[in-house]
């Protein structure tokens, strides 16, 4: 129950934006409530045991982090910490009928072994270092901005001081940049799956979403690093909360906000307990979240086109490719059925209404460089979690699926485990723990699982589609909210989750962005 009839600021939802919005205001001495519709803080950041009896606290939805600004964790004195990973990340393959891969990561000249083992030169090892030599330079050039007002498109391109850069990612398909760049169609799709993530697209869309996805995800941290998060992403959050408390923010859980009335000066928000009044109103839910409790039309579907899956195993599967250990293989990012031509197949048949005959995935395990979100037990016995993340399966082929009788879902679970046994020496099946009833340690999430369980628009892990981190000049010229990218159209009724400009990922960015313009507000 709220301590007070009305706050300076009302936050509706405590997934971590809203949690690092509340520290940032309720630091500024405001009387800050958050209210979440969960029994729990976190949003799509949080650790759960998902499995009964079995002490494992898994990331269940995100999992790593690049994007969260060390900034944040200084100003508000969070104790979390991330750690590298040893590699970045592996792609099995059948090159001559026999298993192979790609290793990216273990220094750079195991790494060159591996592009000239897979490809029979260093022509497209020479050329990734040029790549992402390139995508490091634009990390440590815009990243920095993430946290400023907006630039405009004009000061970004002269902040990044590189044409053909400029062109290459914020002008033209990316798919014409990666395939002018590499001829090997295993290490072209490499490269795209960083422009796929969450995002149901092509490598030539003319939309250019797909030149959106990728410059999120190479400029985190300044550098496009992805590090495991020690804890896990409840880590993250809990310190979030503990740190908005400790600065006087109220949270109220189990607590959904059913509407929200403004007149651009007051707002009164609504919720099971009652009407709470407010100068400023900042939502941490979805925009389409926001439409309904306006009352407003809601904006245009961008729905979510990923499977997620999480497993616990008594051990890592052994692997075709005798040429890495299981142990570095799944430490990185592990590409399966992720070709440049697989993935223009499966967005294909997926666009067609269909589900991908090989879906793509990746998958990574979190446990070999940070042990400490397993039991001691666990540990002792050699279990490994493992995360899958599936690409082109968008809300739409699940239009059919219920909670009760999953079956879309489920075929999808078979036919990605299919696509990874192919790439294993003994199939996954074999390797799954058992939980506390004896059954196999996995729990699968379809786009509409995520709407239900989080209220991600058709599952959209980004709330909605990504915008270029940029402010047109009407937007760059406006006032505190619109010049931050948190603006709806009510002046005191700001975004401060992953449907900001610059919102999208676990980083805080949108919740310190809206609390910027509600203190340069006054
Ligand atoms: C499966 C999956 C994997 C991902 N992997 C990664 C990853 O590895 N790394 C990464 O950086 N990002 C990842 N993401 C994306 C990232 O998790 C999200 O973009 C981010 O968590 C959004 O945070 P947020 O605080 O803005 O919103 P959310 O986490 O969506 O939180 C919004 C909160 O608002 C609450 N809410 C909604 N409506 C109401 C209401 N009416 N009243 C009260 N409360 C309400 C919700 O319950 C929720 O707690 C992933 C997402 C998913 C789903």
């Amino acid at each position: 129950m709220p301590e007070r009839t009305s706050y300076d600021a009302v936050v509706v939802g405590g997934g971590h934006n809203g949690l690092v919005a509340a520290a940032y205001l309720a630091r500024a001495g405001r009387s800050v409530l958050v209210l979440e519709r969960l029994d729990h803080t976190g949003g799509a950041a949080v650790s759960t045991r998902a499995f009964s009896g079995v002490d494992a606290r898994l990331s269940r939805y995100s999992y790593l982090v690049s994007l969260l600004p060390p900034k944040i964790v200084r100003d508000l004195g969070l104790r979390f910490a991330v750690r590298k990973r040893t590699v970045s990340s592996y792609t099995p393959t059948v090159r001559g009928g026999r298993p192979t891969g790609l290793l990216v990561g273990g220094g750079p000249d195991r790494t060159r072994a591996s592009f000239a083992q897979l490809t029979g030169s260093d022509r497209e090892f020479a050329a990734w270092q040029r790549f992402y030599d390139t995508t490091h330079r634009l990390a440590g050039r815009v990243f920095p901005t993430l946290t400023e007002p907006l630039p405009t498109r004009a000061a970004l391109r002269a902040r990044i001081d590189d044409d053909a850069t400029w062109h290459a990612l914020f002008e033209r398909p990316l798919g014409e940049l990666i395939e002018e760049t590499f001829d090997d169609d295993l290490i072209r799709g490499v490269v795209l799956t960083d422009a796929l993530i969450g995002t149901f697209t092509t490598a030539h869309d003319p939309s250019l979403r797909q030149n959106r996805c990728f410059l999120y995800h190479v400029i985190g941290g300044g550098t496009g690093d992805w590090d495991v998060p020690i804890g896990g992403m409840g880590a993250l959050t809990d310190e979030l909360a503990d740190a908005a408390r400790r600065a006087g923010a109220e949270i109220v859980t189990s607590c959904p906000v059913t509407a929200v009335a403004t007149d651009g000066r007051t707002a009164e928000v609504t919720c099971d307990q009652g009407t709470i009044g407010a100068r400023r109103v900042l939502v941490n839910a979805a925009p389409r979240e926001l439409a309904r409790l306006l009352g407003e039309s809601e904006p245009p579907p961008a729905e979510g086109a990923q499977l997620k899956v999480n497993m616990l195993l008594t051990r890592l599967p052994r692997l075709r490719d005798t040429g890495v250990d299981p142990r570095e293989a799944f430490s990185g990012t592990f590409h399966i059925a992720e070709g440049y031509g697989q993935l223009e197949t499966a967005y294909r048949q997926a666009a067609a209404g269909e589900l991908p005959a090989a879906p793509p995935s990746e998958i990574y395990c979190h446990s070999l460089t940070d042990p400490s979100i397993l039991g001691a037990d666990l540990v002792r016995r050699g279990h490994h979690t493992l995360t899958l993340f599936g690409l082109h399966t968008p809300a739409r082929l699940f239009a059919s699926d219920t909670a009760a009788a999953p079956a879309t879902r489920d075929r999808l679970l078979a036919a990605t485990l299919a696509q990874l046994d192919a790439h294993l020496a003994e199939p996954l099946a074999d390797c799954l723990a058992r939980d506390a009833e004896g059954r196999p340690c996995i729990e699968a999430r379809s786009p509409l699982d995520l709407d239900r369980e989080l209220g991600l628009p058709g599952g959209n892990i980004f709330h909605r589609e990504l915008a270029f981190p940029y402010a047109d000049e009407e937007g760059a010229a406006g006032d505190a909210p619109a010049r931050w990218g948190v603006a709806t159209g009510h002046a005191n009724v700001l975004l401060c989750g992953a449907g900001a400009v610059r919102g999208g990922g676990v980083s805080g960015i949108p919740g310190h962005n809206a609390a910027m313009a509600v203190l340069e507000e006054g």
